[in-house]
């Protein structure tokens, strides 16, 4: 039976059924012997709640990293804000109600209030508020708080709560299927981080999924097939077998520099949005980072990050990478991207709303406190400055002024800093088109094909429903590219591709073709493409370009591509 389902975490695998039913925690409203042992009692389970946070942060930090475990530090805030625990307590003391009862109570009204809200990350994380309540209600009622499961598990069930996700073990644990949860999840976010395939969106239960049941799991194209037949699991295995040989091959070139087999050389950098990634993106080979994605730094918390925290930041990563290039791009909060302390008002289109760099000449003490910390950090690496969502030359002009105005304040005190080379995102039309005029005031430019693709066929990126449309071989789209590219080679700029279509193996003779020097990716992408960059030659990719841009429909483009690589 093959299940389809939304991929959150890329992999294959095969295992066995194992479902997880959470047990039944009873909240009911029951007599007490007193208020004083029930508050007592209250205390006691959040000061063991407490315990267990603090080792899940020490275990999340050692098995999958810093900026995982902030999830559960955000945890430790809220059980530790009178704000939280105190509409419980209140509860008991002033009503009298059993502690499982007024929990269960604040739980469903926080919740509430969470799932109300317009914004799709907020309401996610009224799971964060569920999983909180929930490991206090089972410190009540003195239940296991332990996920026990067997080896080679596929694991299935309603909904992973953050921490069981973080508490399981990778070496027993294969995959897992959830009901509920969606992409940008913290399940989804730390089932990648772990290496785990994951699928939502399936009700295994009304699909008759049960337990010992075996399971294949391909997260990569979303589906699963439970019981397969003999021989399509024999297929399967050889499926796998053959990704991991060619996982194998990639090694190989991993950590040469980027390279044609004619000898042009081209930068395959990672993408990255924490610190703490950087070293791990160099292990995979990574050339530099061509996009370092810095809202994160003003998510999942309660204020901005000061100047030195954010210093701090940027200087572990920059130092991780030597004199390889980094690229940072200032915070590109907006659009999907929300942080709650801002107190930005909802708008009708957020893509097309107060974005990016329109928050940062709006908001120009953030901004500044921002470039402040770049601008000392650049002492400790090879610092390249970039800004998102521009869509006009006065911008640039604009952010040139505080950038001024930063170095002069820390020449002043004495703060040393170096020269950096400065550069944009061509992610709005008419910066494509007008490429020219811009390449005359940057030292580089950075294509971010997400947004410049969501804005030239006019679909919201994450509009599921019209994904069809949203299709990165749009011959318009290629031809704003080598628009770009042509307009950087005569101003002598360089030029990168930062966005998903970056590591498509299938475009890469068009991007060597049009001139792009750099092309930046998630790290785990980074060896294949070395790879299969090693496979070309110059005049082959060339001879690519036009055969791509007289194509009419993305279909044609990528038959046209396809047939390249079987001949
Ligand atoms: C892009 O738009 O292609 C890009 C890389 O930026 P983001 O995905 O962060 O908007
Ligand atoms: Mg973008």
């Amino acid at each position: 039976m093959k299940i389809n389902g939304i991929g959150t975490s890329k992999g294959m695998a095969i295992g066995t059924a194992f479902i997880y039913k959470k047990q039944k925690l009873d909240v009911a409203l029951k007599p007490i012997e007193s208020i004083e042992t029930e508050l007592l009692h209250y205390e006691a389970a959040l000061k063991k709640s407490t315990e267990q946070l603090k080792q899940i942060i020490q275990q999340t930090k050692r098995q999958i990293g810093e900026k995982e475990s902030q999830i559960f530090e955000a945890h430790l805030l809220l059980i530790e804000d009178e704000e939280f625990y105190g509409v419980a307590r209140d509860m008991i003391f002033e009503q009298g109600v059993n502690a499982t009862f007024a929990t269960e109570q604040a739980n469903r009204s926080f919740k509430a209030l969470f799932q109300q809200m317009d914004n799709i990350y907020m309401r996610e994380r009224a799971a964060d508020m569920n999983d909180i309540s929930q490991r206090i209600l089972r410190n009540l009622l003195g239940l296991d708080s332990e996920f026990k499961v067997p080896k080679n598990a596929i694991l299935f069930c309603e909904d992973l709560e953050p921490s069981d996700t973080a508490m399981l073990n990778p070496d027993y644990i294969l995959g897992f299927v959830t009901e509920k949860g969606g992409k940008t999840s913290h399940s989804a976010i730390i089932a990648q981080s772990l290496g785990i395939p994951a699928i939502t969106g399936v009700a295994y239960e009304k699909l008759g999924i049960s337990e010992g049941m075996t399971i294949l799991i391909n997260a990569d194209e979303s589906y699963l097939i439970a019981n397969p037949e003999e021989s399509l699991q024999v297929a399967f295995s050889a499926q796998m077998i053959q990704k991991k040989l060619e996982s194998e091959k990639y090694e190989a070139l991993k950590y040469s520099h980027g390279k044609t087999r004619d000898g042009l050389s081209l930068e395959i950098a990672a993408n990255i949005a924490d610190s703490n990634k950087a070293a791990k993106a160099l292990e995979q080979g990574a050339d530099g980072v061509g996009l370092f994605r810095t809202e994160f730094l003003y998510m999942n918390r309660q204020s901005l990050p000061s100047v030195d925290e954010q210093f701090q930041a940027y200087k572990m990563a920059l130092e991780a990478f030597g004199d390889k290039p980094m690229v940072i791009r200032t915070f590109d909060i907006g659009g999907d991207k929300q942080v709650d302390y801002l107190n930005l008002e909802p708008e009708m289109n957020p893509f097309l709303g107060y974005r990016a760099i329109r928050i940062s000449l709006d908001r120009t003490e953030m901004f500044k406190d921002q470039l402040r910390a770049l601008i000392m950090a650049s002492v400790y690496g090879n610092l390249k400055v970039m800004f998102p969502m521009i869509s006009s030359i006065t911008e640039i002009k604009q952010i040139k002024v505080l950038i001024e105005e930063v170095k002069t304040e820390l020449d002043e005190k004495g703060i040393a800093h170096r020269p950096f080379e400065i550069g944009i995102m061509v992610e709005i039309p008419v910066v494509a088109v007008e490429a020219k005029k811009f390449a005359k005031h940057v030292d580089f430019f950075s294509i971010g094909t997400n947004d410049l693709l969501q804005y030239t066929v006019a679909v919201d990126r994450m509009n599921e429903k019209l994904s069809h449309l949203y299709n990165w071989y749009h011959p318009g789209l290629l031809s704003l590219i080598k628009n770009v590219a042509a307009s950087a080679r005569e101003a002598g700029i360089w030029v990168g591709i930062c966005g998903e279509a970056a590591s498509d193996p299938l475009l890469l003779p068009f991007y060597v073709g049009v001139g792009i020097h750099e092309l930046s990716m998630s790290s785990s992408k980074v060896a294949e493409i070395k790879w299969n960059l090693s496979t070309l030659d110059q005049a082959s990719c060339i001879k690519v370009v036009d055969l791509v841009l007289d194509c009419e429909t993305p279909d044609e483009v990528v038959e046209k591509l396809s047939g390249l690589t079987e001949n």
